[in-house]
């Protein structure tokens, strides 16, 4: 009733436009911000980034790595410090707030999930990634635990769980808890580590890593400063330790997301790895410079900003003079490797043109007296059959087969190289309507070898039929030649490949083995000699080279004894 009356009232009606305003307005900053920043996110494949070389890799993962051995090295001392309660090994800078043992058992378990997120390579062992998820889930429930107890006034019992603080340094307000800004660094670093492998949320692990380093370079910068805004919030040691971290963070799997344009190999990203530790430290070294100056007396505030302002200026020109030199200089080495390139391309085009050129007329003019000689021997034959010795006999069926074999090898020389001398345009070609041509053809060969040949729905494909009839005849003919005792079966087999057509013909014959799958594609190469099969070893490489000339691919696949498998790709219309 209540209820109803509410729904019925102005109040509601106002309050529902209220929230419906509110998420509508922060759809669209979402959406704005996507447009903005998504793509520093995206995959480095779709935004066509230069893969990483390997040693850039191995660089980032040693920062990591490093980073890791530090952030446990230092969480170990302090922790002993706290056991022992020896100040010193709790903060080494005497002036400066202690790191609480929390945070030394923060600084340990994030160090140890890092240690180990940037050894694997390429997947991780499960009990590897037990123990990165272990730690980093740990070090961000007592980061949370404790920013709780900071924002809502609790006491869990976190901070004197395991020692009760004797003294503390730098004013601290409760003694043991973390410090404000260290829990939420270590907060955003333990979730940061435990999604920094998700497939889906490796762009929020980046974003918290970053945060955590912009909020402990904040605190490194204040302690340089003396800024006393934020004192006891985070302490110098933790600072540097959190800052350390989340680099690390970010370099472990530096070839993907925020950091995939700064480890590219790209001219953009030698620029961006050279320019980076310059953009930390000049601005840092300078206030520093600056603050010093100013408390010694040198100059006041404003003069001394003035001069910060003019010192960052001249430093950053000589910076950008300097980048600008260099990317002048990778310009100039890119330009002459693309002429040179340019000029090798052209001149293997020539020389292959002069080559192909040159087997054509070589094979087209040996034709003419070949056909002399071999008409001549033949008539010979038929003259003086019976009439000669019988040595003299046989040395003329001798001549008269290496012409006819020598005709063969030549008409296949010329079918070879009239492969790119009289190639026909691409057109949209029906693969079944080949097959059944190239059936007609081998009709003989089917019927002598009693063949059985099937083969799918072949689809339409962008190609030169004459060519694509020579593939399909060369490779099934082969099938029904290098038959073994077994009735052929040879089928025809086709798998949509997205945007290419694969094509198997797959045959029960005598096989290949392993080895050979490489070396039969070249010309004139033959496993067996003429007196087992007929053959000039041509085949294959006449459909090698048809199937590269569409833009695909041929290989095979075959056990000896037990039958092959030619596939070859096409490109869809
Ligand atoms: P040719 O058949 O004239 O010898 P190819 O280039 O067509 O020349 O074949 C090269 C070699 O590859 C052949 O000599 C044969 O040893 C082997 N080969 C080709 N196809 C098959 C097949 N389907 N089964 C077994 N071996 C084959």
């Amino acid at each position: 009733m209540i209820c109803r009356e509410m729904f019925r009232s102005g109040a509601w009606v106002k309050a529902e436009s209220v929230i419906r305003g509110f998420f509508e307005r922060a759809q669209g900053l979402g959406a704005r911000l996507q447009l903005r920043f998504g793509s520093m996110f995206r995959p480095r494949e779709a935004m066509h980034i230069e893969a990483p070389a390997p040693a850039t890799i191995e660089s980032f993962r040693n920062v990591a790595k490093w980073a890791s051995i530090i952030a446990i090295a230092a969480g170990y001392h302090v922790f002993l410090g706290w056991v022992f309660d020896i100040d010193i090994l709790k903060s080494p800078w005497a002036s400066f707030s202690t790191m609480k043992a929390n945070s030394a058992v923060c600084s340990m378990l994030a160090g140890i999930s890092l240690y180990f997120l940037q050894t694997q390579r390429p997947v991780a062992p499960e009990h590897k990634n037990l123990v990165v998820r272990l730690c980093a889930c740990l070090a961000a429930m007592i980061a949370l635990l404790s920013l709780a107890e900071h924002f809502f006034g609790l006491d869990l019992g976190l901070d004197k769980l395991m020692f009760p603080e004797t003294a503390t340094r730098g004013g601290s307000v409760h003694p043991g808890r973390m410090a404000l800004m260290s829990a939420f660094g270590f907060s955003m670093i333990g979730i940061g580590l435990l999604l920094l492998d998700s497939p889906r949320h490796y762009v929020v692990a980046d974003t918290l890593a970053l945060i955590s380093a912009a909020v402990s370079l904040l605190a490194v910068a204040s302690y340089m400063y003396q800024a006393k805004a934020f004192e006891g919030q985070m302490p110098l040691y933790g600072a540097v330790v959190i800052f350390l971290i989340s680099v690390g963070m970010l370099c472990a799997r530096a070839d993907r997301g925020v950091m995939a344009k700064v480890s590219s190999n790209s001219f953009g990203g030698i620029m961006a790895r050279r320019l980076l530790p310059a953009t930390f430290l000049i601005p840092l070294i300078l206030g520093w410079l600056q603050h010093r100056g100013q408390r010694s007396g040198w100059y006041g505030a404003e003069p001394g900003l003035a001069l910060f302002a003019v010192a960052n200026v001249l430093v950053f020109l000589s910076v950008v003079w300097w980048g600008v030199n260099s990317l002048h200089r990778m310009d100039t080495k890119r330009r002459q490797a693309e002429r040179e390139l340019q000029e090798t391309a052209a001149k293997l085009a020539r020389s292959n043109a002069d080559l192909e050129q040159f087997a054509y007329v070589a094979s087209h003019d040996l034709k003419e007296p070949l056909r002399a000689i071999s008409g001549s021997i033949q008539i010979l034959q038929e003259r003086y059959k019976d009439k000669l010795e019988r040595s003299a006999d046989e040395v003329i069926r001798h001549t008269v087969d290496g012409a006819t074999r020598m005709q063969t090898l030549i008409d296949d020389l010329l079918t070879y190289s009239r492969l790119t001398t009289r190639e026909a345009p691409l057109e949209a070609t029906d693969c079944s309507q080949i097959v059944q041509e190239v059936l007609a053809n081998l009709r003989s060969a089917i019927d002598e070898s009693k063949a059985i040949i099937t083969y799918d729905a072949l689809p339409v494909v962008k190609a030169d039929s004459t060519q694509l009839l020579q593939v399909f005849q060369n490779l099934i003919g082969n099938a029904i030649k290098y038959r073994s005792q077994r009735t052929p079966r040879i089928h025809i087999g086709v798998e949509d490949k997205g945007n290419e057509w694969l094509l198997g013909i797959s045959d029960n014959g005598i096989g290949i083995a392993p080895q050979y799958a490489d070396r039969i594609f070249r010309i004139f190469q033959r496993l067996h000699t003429r007196k087992e099969y007929s053959g000039t070893g041509i085949g294959l490489a006449v459909c090698k080279k048809i199937v590269e000339r569409h833009g695909g691919r041929i290989w095979l696949e075959s056990e000896l004894e037990e039958g092959s498998t030619f596939f070859f790709t096409l490109p869809k219309l």
